[in-house]
């Protein structure tokens, strides 16, 4: 028995997730009292998994993998779960994540839970606290199949160095030409900006700020705090903003470890999106604005006389 994580990562480099769901996996295996392998997929430095303790790295390396490739990519996993014995598997919450679990999940007859956002409560029987009905709550759930298949959702455990002395083996997995019927290719759009999936803090606009030509504050505030910049659903829509930016139930979920929300009401559907993320700071000029209720931290004001005395005094550190 062992547990086994798939480290995804972005142009050959690990990001943050990766590190996430490898501590992760490393607990989880303490608490197993099992040992964690790690598989990559086409990755440029897999030595650095070694800090957050995988015991044994699987290296695959294939051309034809370049792109991501879910049925493939859950062939090369089925087959490394068979290999390695593992029982208790972890993917990353990711886009590719999400896309992986429910075909790895058919394939290995495993029981799925998704947006995990702790260690186990207990191994045996293996339960685990998971995001229930669009993050407003949180479950337990029970995991009684002898697969286990874990989302992890991000920002939930942190990164947990754990240094090993890892072994790492070349795997090379049998692919099946089918697999291949259907291929993409993805273009990365190289901004330079840190991404709202990516990001530890994201600033974010709403309605309230008028109009497109008042983003420039937005953007410096971003960019004093490193964080990547988002706006709400009818900023997109009237074009103020690229469509990219929209968060929210029907846009990209956020979930960062500080989102500051600056002229934005707080509706329903735009918190049900930015709930997860865990300090919630609110600028708006309306003291009744829904999104108050919802705030760590709360500035009544108008964003226009706020935000550029904030990045003032930020500059200051
Ligand atoms: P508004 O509601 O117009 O709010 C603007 C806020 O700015 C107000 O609170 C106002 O007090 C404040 N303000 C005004 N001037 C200033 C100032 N000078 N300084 C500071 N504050 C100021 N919305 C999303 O965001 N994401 C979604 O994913 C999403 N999905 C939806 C799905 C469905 C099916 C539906 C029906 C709606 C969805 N919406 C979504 C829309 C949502 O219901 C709200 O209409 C939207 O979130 C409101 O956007 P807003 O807060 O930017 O604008």
């Amino acid at each position: 028995m062992s547990v086994l994580v798939f480290a995804d990562h972005s142009e050959g480099k690990f990001k943050k997730t990766a590190f996430e769901i490898v501590s992760f996996g490393k607990h989880v295996a303490k608490q197993a009292e099992t040992s964690l392998v790690v598989l990559t997929i086409n990755a440029e430095s897999t030595s650095v998994l070694s800090d957050f303790g995988a015991d044994k790295i699987l290296t695959v390396q294939d051309d034809r993998l370049k792109t991501f490739n879910a049925r493939a990519y859950a062939d090369c996993i089925q087959q490394a779960v068979l290999k390695e014995n593992a029982n208790i598997i972890v993917v990353d919450s990711t886009n590719n994540g999400l896309y992986l679990a429910p075909i790895l999940a058919v394939k290995l007859e495993a029981g799925y839970a998704s947006n995990v956002v702790d260690f186990p409560a207990s191994v045996t029987p293996f339960t685990v606290k998971r995001k229930v009905f669009s993050s407003k709550g949180f479950g337990l759930t029970e995991i009684a199949t002898e697969h286990k298949l874990i989302g992890l959702a991000k920002n939930s455990v942190g990164i947990i160095e754990h240094k090993v002395n890892s072994v790492e083996e070349a795997f090379s997995p049998s692919l099946n030409d089918e697999d291949f019927q259907i291929t993409s290719d993805s273009i990365d759009k190289t901004t330079g900006k840190v991404t709202i999936a990516d990001a530890d803090i994201v600033v974010s606009g709403g309605r309230g700020l008028k109009g497109p030509e008042n983003w420039g504050m937005i953007e410096e505030l971003a960019d004093v705090l490193g964080a990547a910049t988002a706006c709400s659903k009818p900023v997109s829509d009237l074009g103020w903003r690229p469509h990219s930016e929209h968060v929210g139930q029907t846009g990209k979920p956020v979930t960062s470890n500080l989102y500051i929300a600056i002229g934005i009401s707080g509706a329903i559907q735009h918190l049900a999106g930015v709930n997860s993320s865990k300090v919630k700071v609110v600028i708006n000029s309306d003291p009744e604005a829904p999104f108050f209720k919802a705030a760590d931290y709360g500035i009544v004001g108008d964003a226009f006389e706020v935000v550029p005395q904030l990045i003032e005094k930020l500059k200051e550190f």
